[in-house]
């Protein structure tokens, strides 16, 4: 079966930067099953595999504008260590969760010193060019409820929403 808009898909997949380092991998786990055409998946990984059935292997490399973006420099900011005084113990590569007006997200501690404290709120993979060894494992016709929901369903899965 092809890869088409509406199908659910399982693919196993090693994903590496630019320096060769694995990043995340299916290796050990399941193949990750994901609804193609829904954005379930980065945008430059998901126009990779279009067309491809089961059993092909797709070599991807995805720019940052076709993956997690570019970094955006006014997504680091610094804010007073006491403004952080509930939050705990807190080091450089720290994970936070900020609220925002467009509602929680994760940021990194990257620098502190006595009185600041600097937080970075790009997605950890941004500017990043990805690699992406991938191979279908699996392709089958997505149910009316996981096209209606805009993600997979696992067997069995009471989805609620
Ligand atoms: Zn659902």
């Amino acid at each position: 079966m092809v890869i088409e808009q509406g199908k659910v898909v399982s693919i196993d997949y090693t994903l590496k930067n630019s320096e060769g380092q694995v990043l995340d991998t299916s290796d050990g786990r399941e193949p990750l099953p994901y609804l193609h055409g829904a954005g379930n998946i980065i945008p430059g990984l998901e126009a990779a595999l279009e067309g491809k059935s089961t059993g092909d292997q797709v070599n991807a490399v995805i720019e940052p504008e076709h993956a997690y973006g570019l970094r955006d420099e006014n997504q680091i900011g610094k804010v007073a260590r006491s403004d952080l005084a509930g939050v705990g113990e807190i080091a450089v590569g720290t994970q936070l969760q900020a609220q925002t007006p467009e509602g929680p997200r994760v940021v990194v501690v990257t620098d502190m010193d006595d009185e600041t404290v600097t937080i970075d709120a790009n997605h950890p993979l941004a500017g990043e060019t990805l690699h992406f060894d991938v191979t279908v494992s699996d392709v089958r016709d997505a149910t009316p409820e996981e096209v209606k929901h805009g993600h997979v369903h696992a067997p069995g899965d009471d989805c609620s929403h």
